[in-house]
């Protein structure tokens, strides 16, 4: 079976230009992000199909048609709020949903074999109820993280049997990344902690072809965004949030890498294209990872 990769959009969320790029002190963020009057346009939710030869791999289960109604956040009080309050628009349409768009490429989503969630946020999270045979996957980190202290997960619409794989990281480095884990015997897919938009968000690499097709969840709104290493403004911790992008940015320099974020709306461009991230020249002399790695 030829590897293939599909980019699957479901629908899309226009977020305050505040919870886009962080304004400001870090501990002000929320007061910037609900006093925002500014929205960015609407942003795609991707997901990532991968029909891989040990079997279908998908990345994310993007947004359901559900969370455009009110009600689907009744059961969590705190996220009603927040919704009340503006913090996001989104646009999904039954159709767009992630069990669907897989149908109509081919793939029932019964067959899908792993799922791999970058983090447990809802617009990555709420397409879960489609996999139900499925092996999921999340970072232990984030798991407990979420379970221990909500912050932008619904957990109270997870499914019932949700029970996830809990993934800990390997001391085996990919790259600039001191932890990873292979995910496929072949080797061919990897994990890496990419910490710091979540408690323990996680980002999938890739790599076929010479190149490295690395899914990176919210590690950043865009590539430009990792490029300039400018943090979001919903951002579990600033400073990982900063180290992961500037991994990110050495893990580029130094392969061939088509850097693909689950919001950014030239991903789907990138990947039909294959074409690769250009690091400015001297990252590696500007990053200060060894500082920043010893914290
Ligand atoms: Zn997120």
């Amino acid at each position: 079976m030829a590897l293939r990769i599909h980019a699957i959009q479901t629908g899309t969320v226009a977020v305050k230009t505040a919870h886009k790029k962080l304004r400001g002190p870090a501990a002000t963020r929320w007061a910037s992000i609900l006093l925002d009057p500014s929205y960015t346009e609407p942003l795609p939710i991707l997901t990532w199909a991968v029909e891989h030869p040990e079997g279908v791999i998908l990345i994310d289960t993007g947004e359901s048609a559900a969370a455009t109604r009110p009600e689907h956040f009744a059961c969590d009080p705190a996220y009603s709020f927040l919704m009340r309050a503006g913090l996001l628009k989104l646009a999904v349409r039954p159709e767009e949903e992630v069990g669907p768009q897989l149908r109509a490429r081919g793939v029932e989503p019964e067959d899908v074999r792993r799922v791999v969630l970058t983090h447990l946020h809802l617009d990555h999270a709420d397409g879960l109820a489609a996999f139900p045979n499925a092996e999921l996957i999340v970072s232990r980190r984030e798991f407990e993280g979420q379970r221990r202290q909500p912050r932008g997960a619904l957990a109270c619409r997870w499914p019932s049997w949700f029970a996830p794989r809990l993934i800990d990281y390997r001391p085996e480095p990919l790259g600039p990344f001191e932890f990873s884990l292979p995910l496929t015997e072949g080797g061919d897919v990897s994990l890496v902690p990419t910490p710091g938009h979540s408690h323990g968000h996680q980002s999938v690499i890739l790599r076929h072809g010479g190149l490295s097709y690395f899914f990176a969840g919210d590690a950043s709104f865009d590539e430009q965004q990792m490029l300039r290493a400018e943090v979001a403004g919903i951002c579990h911790d600033v400073g990982e949030a900063r180290r992961s992008l500037r991994l990110i940015r050495r893990y580029a320099s130094v392969e061939p890498t088509v850097y693909l974020p689950s919001h950014d709306p030239a991903s789907g461009a990138r990947l039909a294209r294959n074409t690769t991230v250009t690091v400015p020249p001297g990252e590696k002399q500007v990053s200060g990872l060894q500082t920043e790695g010893a914290r």
